[in-house]
């Protein structure tokens, strides 16, 4: 009885050894992999034949299919306050009625490739190198990153390590050259990048906040990314 106790003992420790082996090695491997959780808007025929109609009408690119090559990330706030607000604004291709700053050079709906959550969970809106409409002259090679918050709903420190995670993750994917704040966006007018048909369209901006970009930048420093370019006086 004795021998039999001891051995079930031995055997009992080695699977409680195996499976705290497995479990660490697996928050592990969670660690090295961003967490990103497709949940993705709606992505019909018209979506995609306004999305090639605002490439050749307003970037003046008569491309074929709507796959980018991004050169560039820009981070945004959503001015909501929620997660499901910001989702069911950009589920449809079609722009909403009250979006009259806009709503003169293009039908297509307002997009990101990206979304995060207050406490930091990334979604996937879409597949990642398409075309989305999010920042004037820059949309055909720019990725955005939406996040929940505004200017009196400043972003957390959950969506500044999130942030990080996947400009990481984008930088080592694509080949990124530029990270910015979307406040930041017409300083590339005088830049080959910019491409607008109308030389007076544009929108003002203060998203996602200075401070953000700061700390942002600081965080990401070893990426060596490229910000705005100075703007002539
Ligand atoms: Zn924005």
């Amino acid at each position: 009885m004795k021998a039999k106790s001891s051995s079930f003992l031995k055997t009992y420790s080695k699977l409680l050894f195996l499976v705290l082996l497995l479990s660490s090695s697996f928050t592990f491997a969670q660690n090295q992999n961003i967490k990103i959780i497709d949940k993705p808007i709606v992505f019909d025929s018209t979506r995609i034949k306004l999305s090639l109609q605002y490439l050749k009408e307003r970037h003046q690119i008569p491309a074929k299919t709507i796959t980018i090559e991004p050169v560039m990330i820009v981070l945004h706030w959503t001015g909501a306050k929620t997660f499901s607000s910001t989702f069911n604004a950009f589920n449809h291709a079609t722009l909403d009625g009250d979006r009259k700053a806009i709503a003169g050079a293009s039908n297509l709906n307002v997009s990101s490739q990206f979304l995060i959550d207050r406490d930091g969970t990334i979604y996937r809106l879409m597949p990642e190198n398409n075309f989305a409409r999010h920042v004037i002259g820059l949309n055909y090679c720019a990725i955005g990153v939406e996040n929940v918050g505004s200017d009196d709903f400043p972003l957390t420190e959950a969506q500044l390590l999130a942030n990080e995670q996947l400009v990481r993750y984008l930088a080592a994917k694509y080949k990124i050259q530029y990270l910015i704040g979307h406040y930041e966006y017409t300083a590339f007018k005088q830049t080959p990048l910019w491409k607008e048909a109308d030389p007076n369209y544009q929108t003002g901006k203060t998203d996602p906040g200075a401070d953000f970009m700061q700390k942002i930048r600081v965080n990401l420093k070893d990426l060596s990314l490229k910000g705005a370019p100075a703007k002539n006086k």
